[in-house]
């Protein structure tokens, strides 16, 4: 069974939860682009212009965007020609305001994954993480380089942590994604749309299985 001919997918989670992973994941298992309104946004701010200096004072605070800019990114990318079969969005809707948007533009969602972990795990998980400026990821407990401090051959840039991912910054994602995000899940529960609700503290391929095996259960396939 096919839920659409296009297959358009939210995912949901915490910070830490690991959705931008799983959302790559799916990408590539189903063949539909992961759009990450965070990517997104970060690509702005690295923009020399009052734009970028602006929407990089938002990033790391931790805050949302404010206005339609979002909205916007959101509402383009969807029009480019890789997401005939569909797409999945990370980090999209994030309030009531973005989730109207996509409602009144429209824009069909088949499937809404939820990725659950205690604020307390996510903490610590981005609390760990650094990358080097090439954006290599690693985390100084789970997957810590092979010399402290510094990025791996042949990068061996230094490892510094995201400007957004400072505890400050990280209790304001927390509190923006329980208060203004986690309410979403019922109002588009209400509206029908499949929910799926996965336990993210194992390891990222368990977690990827039961995604996958749960979206077989329901749907038969994507
Ligand atoms: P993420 O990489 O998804 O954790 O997002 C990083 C940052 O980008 C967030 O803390 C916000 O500052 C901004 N951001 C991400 N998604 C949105 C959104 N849907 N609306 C407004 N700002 C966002």
């Amino acid at each position: 069974m096919k839920i659409s001919k296009q297959h358009n997918l939210l995912i949901f989670g915490p910070q830490g939860s690991g959705k931008g992973t799983q959302a790559e994941i799916l990408s590539k298992k189903f063949g539909i682009p992961a759009i990450s309104a965070g990517a997104a946004l970060r690509r702005i701010a690295d923009e020399d212009s009052e734009r970028g200096k602006k929407v990089k004072e938002y990033l790391n605070k931790g805050e949302l965007v404010p206005g339609d800019l979002t909205n916007e990114i959101m509402r383009e990318r969807i029009l480019e020609d890789d997401c005939e079969k569909g797409f999945i969005f990370d980090g999209f809707p994030r309030n009531e305001k973005q989730m109207n948007f996509i409602l009144k533009q429209g824009i069909p969602i088949d499937l809404l994954i939820v990725l659950q972990l205690s604020d307390e795990d996510g903490v610590s998980r981005i609390a760990g993480r650094r990358t080097c400026a090439n954006g290599h990821p690693y985390h100084i407990k789970s997957d810590p380089p092979k010399i402290e401090g510094f990025c791996d051959d042949p990068c061996k840039l230094p490892l510094f942590q995201r400007e957004d991912e400072t505890a400050e910054a990280i209790k304001e994602r927390l509190r923006i994604y329980h208060e203004e995000t986690e309410p979403l899940i019922e109002t588009l529960r209400e509206r029908g749309i499949l929910t799926l609700e996965i336990d993210a503290r194992p390891k990222i391929q368990e977690i990827a299985n039961e995604i996958q095996k749960k979206i077989l259960e329901t749907h038969g396939s994507l």
